[in-house]
């Protein structure tokens, strides 16, 4: 179980609510013969922002997957602000609506402008009148800070510009929990500030994130719980300061002293 609270050390606006937006209970999973997840027990409070870490082939993006039902497990319970996951494509789709996930390589779609990209979901999903939504996309455009590539299209934008767009897409859909997936793992490192700065922004109006992500500054600055996994299963987590100064588990150690 976690055992830091970084509450107290955050501004009053990125306090935490007792309300859970994500639970995991024992959940296990299996691509076939191979047991990838194990027992993996997570909750996150609303307006908490969970920074996920660990080596290569642990296990982070299936666990995130498993939030938003792109993959299935086979053991165990996930519920979605209230919806617990199972075979009911209903309520797949309901938690869907609410969680927005951004991945490595952004998944933009090719064949439409930046603005259709970002209305796509919210007129046919949300059944938003078109004007609507293309002020909203705009609103959020603009906050990502590239209003002026509405009608350009993903191929011409850089990659930092194309992952901002690919998080201005999600929020136009208003959701409650934000999933990244090494959101800045894929760009030129010129292009991550301008990234994790839109993603620290997001952080400080409450949003609530789970962030797979080895920028260990990004954790410093707004997690209120680092969770280090190795071979499907959570081995480590703690407040940010505990878990860089203080690691217990020798492949927590380790795996800091390769990325630090
Ligand atoms: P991480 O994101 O930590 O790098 P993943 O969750 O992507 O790890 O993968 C965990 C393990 O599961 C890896 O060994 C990977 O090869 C395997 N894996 C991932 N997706 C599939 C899949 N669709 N089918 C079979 N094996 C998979
Ligand atoms: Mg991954």
């Amino acid at each position: 179980a976690a055992k830091g609270d970084a509450g107290t050390t955050r501004p009053t606006k990125m306090q935490v609510s007792d309300e859970v937006a994500v639970q995991m209970v024992d959940v296990n999973k299996w691509f076939g013969e191979f047991h990838v997840l194990r027992d993996i027990n997570l909750t996150v409070h609303r307006g908490e922002r969970i920074v996920i870490c660990g080596p290569s082939g642990s296990g982070k993006s299936t666990t995130i997957r498993c939030i938003n039902r792109l993959e299935d497990h086979q053991k165990g319970k996930i519920v979605v602000d209230g919806i617990e996951l199972t075979d009911d494509l209903k309520k797949i789709d309901e938690v869907r609506r609410e969680v927005g996930m951004v991945f490595q390589h952004f998944n933009l779609f090719p064949h439409l402008t930046i603005l259709e990209n970002c209305t796509l979901a919210p007129i046919w999903v949300r059944k938003m009148p078109k004007k609507k939504a293309e002020e909203i996309a705009m609103h959020y455009l603009t906050r990502v800070k590239i209003p002026e590539q509405a009608n350009k299209y993903p191929g011409q934008l850089s990659g930092g510009q194309q992952q901002r767009v690919a998080i201005a897409r999600s929020l136009c859909m208003n959701p409650k929990v934000m999933l990244f997936d090494e959101p800045t793992s894929a760009l030129d490192p010129e292009m991550i500030k301008e990234v994790l700065d839109v993603m620290v922004g997001l952080a400080e109006e409450g949003m609530t994130m789970i962030c797979v992500t080895h920028e260990m500054g990004f954790a410093r600055q707004v997690a209120n719980r680092v969770i280090f996994m190795d071979a499907g299963q959570i081995v480590e987590q703690n407040e940010p300061h505990a878990f860089f100064t203080d690691p217990q588990h020798e492949r927590t150690k380790l795996f800091l002293s390769q990325i630090l």
